[in-house]
């Protein structure tokens, strides 16, 4: 699959507006926790400069859901971008209000504007025709860098696209990396290959978790989501994060795995607390033994053992979600304990989502890694087989 390059673009002097991804994680203090985003869109945006033009640069950052929320501001985000392009970022305070609209228009040769959270206008998730129009005023050429949300179809990474012709639109190189990799590893991914899935919910990954299944020859489960397959197989897990709804689902997916010859891992003991917090009481419990009323946080010493086991002939391995709530030290080990394993083996080792890649960098071994991808939902669609809605109108047709 070819994409349009930025590379071929006539943009010499231009306005470029560039989609990319910001959505970075904060910590307690409202600090960039993991700048790894905005880094990697530099590329694209210094190779704007370097050809003169004026650049517009938008993103959305958490889930404001249409309203603007302050906590949400992109600012902290222009702060970190003036540092690392070590030149002006201009900061429109609206989206496509007056300021934006003002600042946009008056944006001269090798300026860079950052517009405010997409997200704060409703339109940019519900595709809003208009709002990619006004969007697409801003600028003569379109530029998608923004891997991390290729996979929905919003404003400005779908609807606008069809504003602009094949001379006028492109891949920035983030995107163009992501897509080829994964366009490899899709197609000969080398053998065993094992998918590590994680993070709060099956619901979130619930798609992912089927469509992986043909693909995979061994597929590791850890944090909340484990709690739901393990109420399935009759196991009395607690208080622990469970999707009543998706028993069903889970047990589907347990059945196909089976029928596939897919070797299904789920957590033999776990980190049982008492509440939800950094000063919990814990213990390591077997699978079995959840206390009623506590909750498992992470995945214990045994499963970190047997995963190990696991993952030791693993050729290629993907990791998509932490083992535990890593965001606290007391629920962090079994993450900490796999990202080592995984970084210290020989295997092609792929980390998607914003939380895995936070956790690896965290621990200090995401130079060890293959791959991080900056998108983790965009990635597993990827693998999925899916073309992601805001690339299918940047691929290059065949003649
Ligand atoms: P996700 O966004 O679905 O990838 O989930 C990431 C989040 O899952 C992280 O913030 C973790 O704190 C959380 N998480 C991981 N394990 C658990 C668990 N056992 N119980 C509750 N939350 C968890």
């Amino acid at each position: 699959m070819e994409l349009l390059n930025i590379k071929k673009l006539d943009l010499a002097g231009k306005k470029v507006f560039i989609r990319c991804d910001f959505n970075v994680p904060m910590d307690e203090f409202g600090n960039i926790s993991d700048d790894r985003r905005i880094r990697s869109a530099l590329s694209t945006i210094n190779y704007c400069l370097d050809q003169d033009c004026a650049v517009i640069l938008a993103s959305h950052l958490g889930r404001p859901k249409g309203e603007v929320v302050e906590k949400y501001s992109i600012a902290p985000v222009a702060r970190r971008l003036q540092q690392l392009l070590k030149r002006e970022v201009l900061l429109a305070c609206d989206v496509i209000g007056e300021d934006a609209m003002a600042k946009a228009s008056a944006l001269k040769e090798t300026e860079v504007l950052l517009l405010e959270n997409l997200r704060f206008e409703i339109g940019e998730t519900q595709n809003d025709p208009a709002f990619s129009k006004k969007l697409s005023s801003m600028a003569e050429f379109y530029v998608n860098d923004a891997f991390g949300v290729s996979h929905r179809a919003h404003a400005s990474v779908e609807g606008i696209t069809h504003l602009f012709d094949e001379k006028h639109k492109a891949a920035g190189f983030l995107l163009q990396k992501e897509i080829q990799f994964f366009g490899k590893l899709i197609q000969k991914p080398v053998r065993p290959f094992a998918a590590i899935v994680g993070g709060s919910k099956v619901s979130g990954k619930l798609e992912a978790l089927i469509n992986l299944l043909p693909r995979v020859d061994k597929i590791l489960v850890g944090g909340g989501m484990a709690f739901t397959f393990l109420k399935q197989m009759g196991y009395d897990i607690g208080a622990s994060l469970v999707e009543d709804d998706l028993l069903e689902d889970a047990q589907h997916i347990m059945d196909e795995a089976k029928k596939l010859g897919v070797k299904f891992y789920l957590p033999i003991d776990v980190i049982a607390a008492d509440k939800f917090a950094e000063d919990a009481v814990s213990k390591i419990v077997t699978a079995q033994e959840i206390p009623s009323g506590w909750m498992g946080l992470d995945i214990g010493p045994a499963t970190v053992r047997l995963y190990r086991e696991a993952l030791n002939d693993v050729q290629t391995v993907l990791w998509n979600g932490p083992m535990g709530v890593y965001e606290m030290d007391k629920f962090a080990r079994g993450s900490n304990k796999i990202a080592h394993f995984v970084a210290d083996s020989y295997a092609t080792t792929v980390v998607g989502g914003g939380d895995t890649a936070d956790l690896v960098q965290r621990v200090g071994v995401d130079e060890e890694m293959t791959f991080i991808s900056t998108g983790g939902g965009a990635s597993l669609e990827l693998l999925e087989g899916k073309v992601l809605p805001g690339v299918l109108p940047l691929i290059i047709e065949e003649a």
